[in-house]
């Protein structure tokens, strides 16, 4: 799927809010949460329409790889790679997804809570 009528990160990827994107690659990019969570908090999406990530199969492994090594990138230009990070995604309503276009939250800036669940 290329692109989904009323996705607002489908919106945001095609430009028409001007949001500044943070890093970009060929099929992906990251721009700042607009309420962030922490000191640094950038959102990675795939330029194409991606429900979450139960909807990736086998063959977006270099897709997923891309998104990840895009993540590491914004770790490293916002300088918080040696302080340390988190990345994360939430898949459907339990885990709190919001929006439905795949998205890693990458955090940092100051020390995280550690908790998981
Ligand atoms: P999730 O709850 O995991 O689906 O995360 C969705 C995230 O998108 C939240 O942290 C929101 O603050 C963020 N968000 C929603 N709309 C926008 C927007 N227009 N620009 C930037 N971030 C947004």
């Amino acid at each position: 799927m290329d692109n989904a009528t009323d996705c607002i990160f489908c919106k945001i990827v095609g430009g028409e809010f001007g949001t500044p994107f943070v890093a970009e690659t060929a099929r992906a990019v990251a721009f700042r949460d607009v309420d962030p969570k922490a000191p640094t908090h950038v959102l990675v999406v795939p330029r194409n329409h991606v429900a979450g990530l139960h909807h990736l199969s086998p063959s977006d492994g270099s897709l997923v790889a891309e998104l990840m090594s895009l993540a590491v990138e914004v770790a490293r230009r916002e300088g918080i790679v040696d302080s340390g990070y988190r990345v994360l995604t939430n898949d459907g309503p339990d885990a709190g997804q919001t929006v439905s276009h795949l998205h890693l939250h990458v955090l940092g800036g100051h020390p995280l809570t550690a908790g998981l669940g």
